[in-house]
């Protein structure tokens, strides 16, 4: 299972467009499971309206998708992030008119808004939760809110699963790697991804070593060369993927 994160399609026309029409599973070649993260900078959050994401949900054709992401910062005016957490609730309630699974948010910028906004979502019949933990991981509140939320949950007396969404991300890398789609343009020079830097296939540093990866399936740099010798359309396609496997690590 992959999440492929909507803004990095966003802001690549050509991209998006060559996805749109293909749907991400043709356009990644990749047969697993793909959910599409609505996790996105705040500047995202703002321009897309529920008929956007509609109708890209339609022709990207994820399995799965979160509702949409919203903004609440803990140093906010209430009034803006209680009017982001009530934006939150009234998409999942349009989100539910979707036929793919759709994964519920865990956010808010104090206990009060996270407690309400899971409640609304598990009386909605959520069961799947993600809890984008990137910035409270940095800011240090991770640690406050993620047993809330776990609480929470767990007091709903459902079934659920949580999702904390983007810890495992390399951060030092971040400027360089996860954000400007390098993972694809990578792959589409040939590089491969390892711990989050690119290598050329042939490179003795990694050539040799095989990946357990679900693109690769025991395959090595090396195998990659040779298939892509053979015809570069096969070949990228495991480059692709693997890359964005090496980056969510
Ligand atoms: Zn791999």
């Amino acid at each position: 299972m992959i999440f492929v994160p909507l803004w990095q399609l966003l802001i690549n026309e050509n991209m998006l467009s060559k996805a749109s029409s293909k749907g991400l599973h043709d356009f990644l070649g990749f047969n697993g499971k793909i959910v599409l993260s609505t996790v996105m900078p705040d500047e995202f959050i703002d321009k897309l309206r529920l008929e956007d994401y509609f109708r890209l949900i339609r022709d990207l054709r994820p399995d799965a998708t979160m509702i949409p992401d919203n903004y609440t910062y803990t140093d906010d005016p209430l009034f803006l992030s209680w009017s982001q957490t009530i934006r939150l609730v009234s998409f999942a309630k349009d989100f539910l008119k979707l036929n793919i699974p759709v994964i519920g948010l865990v956010k808010g910028a104090n206990l009060l808004q996270m407690d309400w906004a899971i409640k609304k979502q598990v009386e909605m019949g959520y069961v799947s939760f993600a809890m984008p933990a990137r910035e409270l991981f940095e800011e240090g509140g991770l640690g406050y809110f993620l047993p809330y939320a776990l609480k929470i949950l767990k007091n709903s007396s459902i079934y659920f699963e949580l999702l904390v969404y983007g810890v495992g991300r390399k951060q030092k890398y971040k400027g360089i790697s996860y954000s400007n789609l390098s993972w694809f343009i990578e792959a589409k020079h040939g590089n491969y991804f390892k711990n989050g830097f690119p290598y050329p296939l042939n490179d003795p540093e990694i050539r040799f070593d095989e990946c357990n990866c679900k693109a690769c399936n025991g395959l090595m740099p090396q195998e990659l060369l040779d298939l892509w010798i053979d015809g570069k359309e096969a070949c990228m396609k495991i480059l692709i993927v693997h890359n964005l496997l090496d980056l969510s690590k």
